[in-house]
């Protein structure tokens, strides 16, 4: 039954949202849903799936509950009931909010990651900044859910998480045949809930991931903002660890300064956390020296530490140092000398520049530009005034640092990659035809490039 008082309310939102959301977004997630029953103390909503509800409700649960009737905890009383699929219209009505939730950049397939063949225990260099956690996979490695359990790793990025990760599949793939092991990204693991959702088969990817015995998670951090995702994970994760069966998990972030439910928090606080640090000047050496071994490649150790001097917090960089290196003496055809080195990593920090400017930095200016504050930059709200210069941050997070764009989605208050792509898109179309838009840029890359 539809009064006309409560579907004017539910009109009169839609006009307020509107008003409040670019048009596409109002396209996309707003208007694919209708009012199937409405009355003075609740209204019944059809969504095409489960990622629309989520939407309306993580988005705009503060302004529902201005329009339509509410419980007495204060919660919009919506009920929602997901559409039929039909057959053909489905496919539209799912395909745009769908791809804004999966990531358009990682493999579609649900299956298992590959694990790098050189990310081997004897690959890693241990040294006082990840002895303990080495010797935790280690530990884990040999005697896989009943050392620790789970085991969680964290630190910065390009320290080692992975490869360690990947250690310990290795190893146990090789000394306990039998067992199945599973090694996935959280990207991995979202996109194949959502398949499974889209494809109605959530049974059998639940009975998969419940009979592994050995789970290996990187990039827990990507969990964060994904309530629906969070839980199916968090389910998955207790029956295994109540089964015994090892989970590994890695993190930008420890646990505590995730944001996860407590729940999930709790649960990946139960085994052993370990930090990865930056290594220190010898570790840093003994790294550069063995990459330039592998690659077949000899550096005198002057220039070992000469290099590692200069690169001292992510163990990525330095094997790039080391690729740069080897290549340019190759081309040039010339000896690892110092002054060699010099010009090859004098080359190597000029190319740097665009590594320098940070997402803070954007930050700052375009909070200047636009005169907002960088909280708010980072936050949530969804008002024109916050949320356009939000995403030309985005837009030139994008076009001047060469990181992933996970990585530099996550910087922005852990928004999610398919937002700061969106965001991308937008402003590159209209900086074509927008004046303004294309001073305001020009400005903030001059601040940021001076
Ligand atoms: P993270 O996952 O923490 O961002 P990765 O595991 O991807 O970092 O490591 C980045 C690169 O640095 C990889 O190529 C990895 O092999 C290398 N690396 C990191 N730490 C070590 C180490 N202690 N010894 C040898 N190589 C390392
Ligand atoms: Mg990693």
């Amino acid at each position: 039954m539809i009064t006309s008082q409560t579907q004017d309310s539910w009109d009169l939102f839609l006009e307020f949202i509107e008003e409040r959301c670019s048009s596409t977004e109002f396209e996309n997630w707003i208007s694919p849903i209708k009012v199937i029953e409405s009355t003075s103390d609740k209204l019944v909503l059809e969504v095409p799936n489960i990622f629309v509800q989520e939407y309306l409700v993580d988005n705009y649960k503060k302004d529902l509950v201005q329009f339509v009737p509410t419980l007495s905890s204060g919660e919009p009383a919506i009920e929602f009931v997901i559409a039929e699929p039909k057959k053909q219209a489905q496919a539209n009505q799912i395909s745009v909010p769908v791809s804004e939730i999966a990531s358009s950049d990682i493999p579609k397939e649900h299956q298992e990651l590959r694990l790098n063949p050189f990310y081997t225990f004897e690959n890693f260099i241990e040294g006082p900044s990840n002895q303990f956690v080495k010797s935790a996979a280690l530990g884990v490695a040999a005697r896989p859910g009943k050392s620790y359990n789970p085991l969680f790793i964290h630190g910065g990025v390009g320290l080692g998480k992975t490869h360690l990760l990947h250690a310990i599949g290795h190893t146990i793939k090789q000394n306990h045949k039998k067992l199945r092991v599973h090694a996935i990204t959280t990207e991995a693991f979202i996109n194949d809930l959502v398949d499974n959702l889209r494809n109605k088969t959530l049974d059998k990817m639940k009975k998969f991931y419940r009979s592994l015995d050995v789970l290996l998670v990187d990039d827990i951090q990507f969990l964060q903002n994904r309530q629906n995702f969070e839980e199916e994970f968090c389910n998955t994760f207790e029956t295994l660890i109540n089964q015994n069966k090892q989970i590994v998990i890695t993190s930008d972030k420890p646990p505590g300064q995730l944001k996860l439910s407590e729940r999930m928090i709790a649960r990946m606080e139960w085994g052993l956390v370990a930090n990865i640090g930056v290594p220190d000047l010898e570790t840093r050496v003994a790294i550069l020296q063995h990459k330039a071994e592998q690659k077949g490649f000899k550096i005198p150790q002057k220039v070992a530490f000469f290099i590692a001097e200069h690169i001292f917090n992510n163990v990525r960089q330095l094997e790039g140092a080391i690729n740069r290196l080897s290549a340019y003496c190759r081309m040039m055809g010339l000896d690892v000398t110092e002054e060699v080195v010099e010009k090859a990593l004098s080359e190597l920090f000029q190319m740097a520049p665009s590594k320098r400017i940070s997402v803070e930095n954007i930050l700052k200016s375009v909070a200047t530009i636009y005169e907002v504050r960088i909280s708010d930059l980072k936050g949530n709200s969804r008002s024109k005034d916050i949320a356009f210069p939000r995403q030309v941050a985005m837009y030139l997070a994008k076009e001047l640092i060469n990181d992933s764009l996970i990585k530099l989605s996550s910087s922005f208050g852990g928004k999610t990659h398919s937002t700061l792509l969106h965001a991308w898109k937008k402003i590159s179309g209209q900086v074509e035809t927008d004046e303004v838009l294309r001073k305001q840029i020009q400005m903030a890359r001059r601040n940021l490039e001076a």
